[in-house]
């Protein structure tokens, strides 16, 4: 049988985009080379599937051209997610700063895109993979695991390169440079970042230890915890920053972001001079961490020993703690992949090329990287939602 859309990948983007192409009225093929589809749902959000975020804006994506997520996201918004979550019955709150939640289950997200794709006619082959894929007289002729097809509308939301054991692949930007495509440089991100050599010896034994803190690179900013691990820093605020960091770029840690550092010392000096640095310290930060920046460099004297002067710059060192990371832990704990298929030869409006007609490209495969907290999902069912009303 021959189908009018073939979509390539059964993540959070093809499903969504099978859904809405299945209720226009179109035959659906949806490919997974993997032996379920919506692994990524499944593991998402600690088993509880961040699935979108109640302030979603253009602001939260990275992208060459910022302001292409914009069209599909004002037209797929979070309320029209969540109606459906709300018509499937499933449970969900706001956990911080807009991020929705399950209650119960991730499961119950997949198992309401697979009850979506079924009343939708979809039809969903697992194990397969599009071995050669073709432009042909009318659209696009299709060799897979399971014999040859032709379709008019042809869509990658094959993902990014994000945690290869659960079926990451580089399919989606081959694709694209066969079809004459330009795919940006792809690297890792909402990845937590390692140390070596000495920085890593400065830290490594406070792995465990959480903080409040504000990291800051290259413009961008995050407000949320730094967790120490045994090979380097990880935690929201850092795997925040991680996105906008690249080696050898200042990447800076406010350790103290709701105060001044150097107000509160010196009102310390003056009420309780006898007490040491580190005694200080410890009232604002976890104890260990306290003691081993004194160890670093602040010293460890009683306060009355300080110049003014010097606590002025310890405030401020304390608020513009600099990190030099080595590198980042890469694809294999990375959530997301920055870069992709250049949005530039892409309709922001319905994710067709511009170069192959009836081509599509969504989701993560796209350079469009949304930060954590429920805004890939997000930008998966939004560019899903796109392609899926546009194909013919
Ligand atoms: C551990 C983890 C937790 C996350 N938690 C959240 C969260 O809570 N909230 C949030 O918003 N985002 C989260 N993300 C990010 C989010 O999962 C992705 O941005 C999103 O899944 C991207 O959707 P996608 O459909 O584009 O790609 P994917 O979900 O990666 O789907 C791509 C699919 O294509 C298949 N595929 C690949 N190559 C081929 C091929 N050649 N042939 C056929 N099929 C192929 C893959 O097997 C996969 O099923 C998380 C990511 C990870 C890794």
């Amino acid at each position: 049988m021959d189908y009018d859309v073939a979509i390539v990948g059964g993540g959070a983007a093809g499903l969504m985009c099978a859904i809405t192409a299945g209720q226009r009225g179109h035959r659906v093929l949806l490919l997974e080379h993997a032996e379920r589809v919506g692994k990524k749902i499944l593991m998402s959000g600690g088993g509880r599937c961040n699935f979108t975020n109640l302030h979603v804006a253009p602001q939260n994506y990275l992208s060459a051209n910022p302001h292409f997520c914009k069209s599909a996201l004002a037209r797929y918004t979070p309320w029209d997610f969540i109606a459906m979550v709300e018509r499937h019955g499933i449970a969900y709150h706001e956990k911080e700063l807009g991020q929705l939640f399950c209650d119960v289950s991730s499961k119950q997200i997949l198992q309401m895109l697979l009850d979506e794709c079924a009343t939708a006619g979809v039809r969903i082959v697992l194990n397969c993979e599009a071995e050669r894929i073709e432009q042909a007289a009318n659209g696009f002729a299709l060799r897979t695991g399971i014999g040859p097809f032709s379709v008019r509308s042809l869509v990658i939301a094959t993902g990014g390169l994000s945690i290869p054991k659960m079926g990451a692949t580089g399919f989606g930007y081959e694709l694209a440079r066969q079809f004459g495509h330009n795919v940006l440089p792809t690297r890792a991100g909402l990845v937590p970042l390692t140390l070596s050599g000495t920085h890593l010896d400065h830290y490594a034994d406070l792995s465990g230890l959480t903080v409040p803190i504000e990291s800051h690179c290259n413009g961008a900013h995050f407000k949320a915890g730094l967790l120490f691990t045994h090979r380097g820093l990880s935690g929201p605020a850092l795997l925040q920053i991680s996105s906008y960091w690249q080696p050898g770029d200042d990447l800076r840690l406010d350790l103290l972001p709701e105060q001044s550092a150097a107000d509160v010392l010196i009102e310390q000096q003056r009420v309780r001079p006898a007490i040491e640095l580190k005694t200080a310290l410890a009232e604002l930060l976890p104890k260990r961490l306290a003691q081993r920046l004194c160890e670093l460099g602040f010293g460890n004297l009683p306060l009355r020993q300080y110049r003014a002067a010097q606590l002025q710059t310890i405030g401020e060192q304390l608020q513009a703690w600099p990190v030099t990371a080595s590198g980042t832990e890469g694809y294999r704990t990375a959530e997301v992949t920055l870069g992709g298929v250049d949005t530039n030869e892409l309709s922001s409006s319905t994710m067709e090329s511009r170069r192959i007609p009836g081509l599509y490209f969504i989701g993560e495969v796209v350079d469009v990287t949304g930060w954590l907290g429920g805004f890939n999902f997000q930008w998966a069912w939004a560019s899903g939602y796109a392609a899926g009303q546009a194909v013919k």
